[in-house]
């Protein structure tokens, strides 16, 4: 089916986009029918991953796109790393792509300077996950286009494999399609594009294993989807020390911005290599003030709670003995 729609899109994009962007049915049909779609072939897996076709905003994009995003790297095609098929509607090419968001890099280092950047970024990624990255293709991609956007997929492009509509069936694009899943997973759980110094200093001198488990566990701490569906459940209190922003702080401001923080407390040590990280919520989190949550990484292991209180009764003990002495 998502293989046929897909070829549909590739072969009509230009017929279609001759005619009015507003109210188009051939706009519905890729940002809704294709984005079902292809959300029901990840619905069953194990990625917890957000879908979003797109045929542009206000006008017809140069190249449509159908993109899976993994909430802790980003949910927009502006910024971080995604899977995505391109569109090249002149050669009706499907491209499945390892790619990048261009518009964040363009922003910060100029359009010239930043498809360097997609470059160079794009051959850390394949390198990162090599073992992925040679079932696929790392040869450039043609999109057809001369304009901004499309130069930045091009260059943004790390590994991938194209198909030509209509050769393409449900069949092999489910089959590469799980790969190239497996291998953004892989990605995400090595570190993504940041480089290893970077993260080796953030984790404090672990080795490599270590370090990556601690940066992907910061990164499912830190991701905002993660974060809201936390405190959507748990109540927004120091499972430690019991402090409460609401009534200790007068603190009115919405849960989502209390100053207290999701601790992620399974340890990833159990993580093979290239599998996908799990994580439950609320189950695997705990809610922290952000003393306690610095100081329950700092003991052995960051799920013992118990140990972490115990540390803190010290310190009501010593209040109680100041206050009767
Ligand atoms: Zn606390
Ligand atoms: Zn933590």
């Amino acid at each position: 089916m998502l293989a046929q729609q897909l070829s549909r899109l590739a072969t009509e994009y230009t017929y279609e986009r001759a005619k009015l962007f507003a109210g188009s049915e051939f706009g519905n049909f890729v940002r809704h029918d294709i984005a079902v779609e292809a959300k029901k072939l990840v619905t069953f897996g194990t990625f917890d991953l957000a879908v979003k076709a797109s045929v542009g905003q206000g006008v017809w994009a140069s190249v449509p796109w159908l993109a899976f995003f993994d909430p802790l790297v980003t949910e927009t095609a502006t910024k971080g790393f995604y899977v995505v098929y391109l569109i090249n509607p002149n050669t009706q090419q499907i491209i499945l792509s390892m790619n990048q968001g261009t518009t964040a890099i363009y922003n910060d280092f100029g359009a010239t300077r930043g498809r360097d950047v997609l470059k160079r970024r794009a051959r850390d990624m394949a390198d990162r996950v090599p073992e992925f990255a040679k079932q696929f293709s790392e040869a450039p991609i043609d999109l057809g286009s001369e304009a901004g956007l499309p130069a930045g997929y091009e260059a943004g492009h790390s590994f991938g494999k194209t198909y030509q509509a209509g050769t393409l069936n449900d069949d092999m694009l489910e089959a590469d399609l799980h790969q190239m899943l497996l291998a953004y997973a892989a990605l995400v759980n090595r570190g993504g594009t940041t480089p290893s110094e970077v993260m080796q200093e953030e984790a404090n001198g672990k080795d490599i294993e270590e370090t990556r488990h601690y940066i992907l566990s910061r990164r499912i701490e830190r991701s905002q989807k993660v974060r809201k569906a936390v405190l959507k459940v748990k109540p927004p209190i120091c499972e430690c020390c019991g402090l409460d922003p609401k009534h200790d702080y007068d603190f009115s401001g919405p849960i989502s911005e209390a100053p207290l923080d999701v601790h992620h407390a399974v340890p990833l040590h159990g993580l093979t290599d290239g599998e996908t990280r799990q994580y439950k919520v609320p189950d695997d989190f705990m809610v922290l003030c952000p003393t306690c949550h610095r100081m329950i990484h700092k003991i052995d292991s960051p799920s013992d709670l118990s140990k972490l209180k115990q540390q803190l009764r010290f310190k009501i003990a010593r209040e109680i003995l100041d206050f009767t002495s």
